[in-house]
């Protein structure tokens, strides 16, 4: 392994030129190949600080599926996004070498080789000292996600956007699912029990003990309704506890309302707009993080493509956010 386990944004010393996306002076936006930000195509870790990874995996799905088809959406969605980013004053793509990798191969029809192999592809992007931001896909990919994080990081903090928990235990008698990845994170030892915070949750539960395990093992959260009331300020203060631990950062676009973000599986009301979301993930600049993750668009509920829009968007900030995570 060339990496210690303190590295996260390790800037490659690199005779090349960093990356670029393709010059829409040059070639019209609607011109080319689709990749994420019109970057070239990059599958070789070594050449990336950062690395944009399709999981286009939806076999945890629980209601609509779809989310198999996100990365490929996502991609041409991403055709709009200019480099520079005025809110941030960052040109991420000059400081950072960031690249398409494509996509992680997956198993349609087993989530237990899914995981094996997204864990197995990942490994071999933190091998190189390179920070990965995956695009699925559902959520139950951030299990392997996370196993690979930890074999590198040890147990992360976890930022959580979402308007679901994902802390079941099972659905239909089978653990692994788009609804309990952050169960099985902490079964398995690889979060920071004290460093958990998802914020957006809402929608009816099963029941009134539904969020047991949380409290039970000291998951903060912030629901859309308290957010709603609040704002930023509670979670400003809440983003305190990360301080410098290393932590991971996951978007469900599901925490944001279905009327900005209709293409998703599991749609609740009553949720954030596409501003509240920008706003949100910027809030993030400053954490430790060690990689970020964008899941469950869903593109064949999707409208004219605004949800596959708003995600390319934020992940455009994650890659801004990842600027600010120098050693
Ligand atoms: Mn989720
Ligand atoms: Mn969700």
């Amino acid at each position: 392994m060339k990496t210690t386990g303190s590295a996260v944004v390790r800037r490659k010393q690199l005779s090349e030129p960093h990356p670029a996306p393709l010059n829409a002076l040059d070639y019209p936006r609607f011109e080319g190949i689709s990749t994420l930000f019109r970057l070239p195509y990059v599958p070789d870790a070594s050449k990336l600080d950062v690395a944009l990874i399709g999981v286009p995996f939806d076999g945890g799905t629980s209601y609509r599926n779809g989310p198999r088809m996100g990365p490929r959406h996502i991609r041409e969605q991403s055709a709009i996004i200019r480099p520079y980013n005025p809110v941030l004053d960052i040109k991420p793509f000059s400081e950072l070498r960031v690249g398409d990798y494509g996509d992680l191969p997956i198993n349609p029809l087993s989530i237990e080789d899914t995981y094996e192999k997204v864990t197995a592809g990942l490994a071999t992007v933190l091998e190189e000292g390179c920070v990965p931001i995956c695009m699925g896909g559902d959520h139950s990919i951030l299990l392997p996600i996370l196993r690979a994080i930890h074999a590198v990081h040890g147990p992360v903090g976890l930022v959580h956007y979402d308007a679901h928990s994902d802390t079941w235990d099972e659905y239909w008698k089978m653990k692994y699912s788009h609804g309990t990845p952050v169960r099985r994170a902490i079964e398995e030892g690889l979060l920071d029990e004290n460093c958990i915070l998802q914020v957006g949750l809402r929608g009816q539960l099963y029941d009134i003990n539904d969020m047991d395990y949380a409290r039970e093992h000291n998951i903060q959260w912030i629901t859309a309704e308290q957010f709603h009331e609040h704002g930023m300020p509670l979670v400003r203060e809440k983003l305190k506890m990360f301080g410098g631990r290393k932590t991971y950062f996951t978007l469900d676009i599901d925490v944001v309302d279905p009327a900005f973000a209709p293409g998703t599986g599991t749609p609740q009301v009553g949720g954030l707009s596409s501003d509240q979301i920008l706003r949100l993930v910027r809030e993030l600049k400053g954490l430790h993080l060690v990689g970020c993750d964008l899941v469950e668009v869903s593109p064949p509920y999707d409208i004219a493509g605004i949800t596959s829009l708003l995600a390319a968007n934020l992940l455009f900030e994650q890659v801004c956010l990842l600027c600010f995570c120098e050693e």
